[in-house]
């Protein structure tokens, strides 16, 4: 189940449509770039938002649970 939310791009004030997921740790990355479109953001800040992402769901599904490393 997803949140479709309705947002203007902050810079060409384009309506975009943002899908807002309940990812734990992931909404700080994406809030800092939300609702910039597709055309407006760079590559360099689509890479640091992946990789925030991506260090996000690292943190979120390894660690706490998992007994490895204790022995
Ligand atoms: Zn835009």
């Amino acid at each position: 189940m997803s949140n479709i939310k309705k947002v203007n791009c902050p810079r060409c004030n384009k309506e975009v449509f943002t899908v807002v997921r309940s990812l734990t740790g992931a909404e700080s990355a994406r809030s800092k770039y939300q609702g910039i479109c597709n055309q407006c953001i760079t590559p360099e800040e689509n890479k640091e938002m992946m990789s925030e992402q991506a260090k996000a769901i690292i943190n979120y599904g390894g660690g706490s649970h998992s007994p490895a490393g204790r022995w």
